[in-house]
């Protein structure tokens, strides 16, 4: 432990960290580990689908023309291959267009524009409203909360989701109108939610009537080891517990097809998907079908989709093996940093000892390296404890991926080292 060092000790080690920083650094690299989007050889795995679905192809199932307008709910054959998925029957399920985050964007916006099923008013006229965050959590769903006005209340993870006695707790208050929650393989703490957490989320008592979870499993499927791990289907557990509207479920085909040109996933209870239609078919006369068939072609069935994956994920395992090998070979037994070793999803995320996140990106930055601001992953960009860094490894090559790992791990024991002499 570094923190144990003796003095004498302390500085040595620090004139040999010092000596490879200095050294990584000299390597001239240009090295970014700030982007959480798939490869260009993910994309190719899909290049298929570009051809598809082909001259005279755009009959559905029901015999439909996908070139034209219409069919804002998506085609059924579209959701009946993800509803098991999603955890839904198909009636359930509304495919949008490529971003789920826009689904998202627009559930928040017409929630505070007209409410949800069982609101008294529009969130907009209950004067300030306030979301859950569980910390370190997803930038961009903290933007839209920032971007409307909502305030946000940072909730720990724990290892098996959020700090569910805080949760309970703090939903106790009216004014808080949702949360939050990546159940599975979490951004980009990598954790998935318990059976337990999902239950208590599912029947814990709200003080606001039209509470909702904004349950974004966006790595439904996004396994980097044989555990593919299963969570809780959170609108069955809601239902059960006599709360069914409290779900709404996003997720999408980015990180499966096309991160630009996916389909977007919304599911939940007969009512919500009842008002989001009413919403949607203001909004469009309906979403982009031939890619719906482009999508059905290509996958064929939910097996199709789940062999797609296993190549996603060939590509991409060595890529977090690379990472979390660089860091347990420096870092083991420093007390330096804590990070888990992801069996899933785009991040791994790292704790390093409290106020060094911010000189671990600057070191970082120096060397030629991007990482991913310190803050990113909490509300308004602020870590209390300036201590979680996001590392995205699935864009760069892997070569390049494991000269930026040892490059993250030698800035961390640099750090570490610089706080213990201050
Ligand atoms: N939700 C989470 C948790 C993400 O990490 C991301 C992308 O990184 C998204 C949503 C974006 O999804 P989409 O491409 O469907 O908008």
């Amino acid at each position: 432990m570094i923190a144990d060092l003796s003095q004498s000790d302390l500085e040595a080690l620090g004139a040999r960290v010092r000596a490879d920083y200095d050294a990584f650094r000299a390597r001239g690299l240009k090295l970014d580990m700030t982007r959480g989007k798939p490869a260009p050889e993910q994309l190719d795995l899909a290049e298929g689908m570009l051809a598809l679905p082909g001259n005279r192809d755009h009959l559905t199932e029901a015999n439909e023309d996908a070139r034209n307008y219409g069919g804002v709910q998506g085609l059924a054959e579209v959701r009946a291959m993800f509803a098991p998925t999603l955890g839904v029957a198909p009636a359930q399920v509304i495919v949008g267009d490529n971003a789920s985050l826009a689904m998202m964007h627009d559930a928040i916006v017409w929630a505070l524009l007209k409410g949800v099923p069982g609101s008294a008013k529009p969130w907009s006229k209950e004067g300030e409203i306030a979301f859950l965050c569980p910390v370190p959590g997803y930038d961009r769903h903290f933007a839209i909360c920032e971007e409307y006005g909502i305030r946000m209340i940072p909730v720990p993870m724990t290892g098996d989701g959020p700090d569910m006695a805080k949760v309970e707790e703090l939903v106790r208050d009216p004014a808080v109108k949702g949360m939050w929650c990546v159940p599975k393989y979490s951004n980009p703490s990598a954790e998935s939610y318990s059976d337990e957490t999902v239950r208590r989320l599912a029947s814990m008592k709200t003080a606001a009537p039209d509470f909702r979870l904004f349950w974004d499993n966006a790595y439904v499927l996004h396994h980097l080891t044989d555990d593919r791990r299963e969570i809780l289907n959170v609108v069955e557990a809601c239902a059960e517990a006599g709360n069914p509207d409290r779900p709404f479920v996003f997720a999408s085909t980015s990180k499966m097809t096309l991160a630009g040109a996916g389909l977007a996933f919304f599911a939940s209870s007969e009512a919500n998907v009842k008002w989001w239609i009413a919403r949607a078919s203001k909004r469009t006369i309906g979403p982009d079908k031939l890619n719906q068939l482009r999508h059905v072609r290509f996958l064929k069935d939910e097996a199709g989709l789940i062999a797609h994956m296993d190549k996603h994920r060939a590509l991409l395992a060595p890529k977090f093996e690379a990472v979390t090998k660089a860091l347990s070979d420096r870092l083991a037994n420093q007390g330096a940093a804590r990070w888990i070793k992801p069996a899933g999803g785009y991040f791994v995320s790292v704790d390093v000892t409290e106020g060094a996140a911010s000189r671990v990106v600057q070191l970082a930055k120096e060397a030629g390296l991007l990482l991913t601001a310190a803050g990113a992953t909490w509300p308004y960009g602020k870590d209390p404890n300036d201590s979680n860094l996001r590392l995205a490894p699935s864009y760069p090559s892997l070569k390049d991926v494991k000269a930026a790992s040892e490059g993250i791990a030698i800035c961390i024991q640099l750090a570490a080292i610089e706080s213990e002499q201050a």
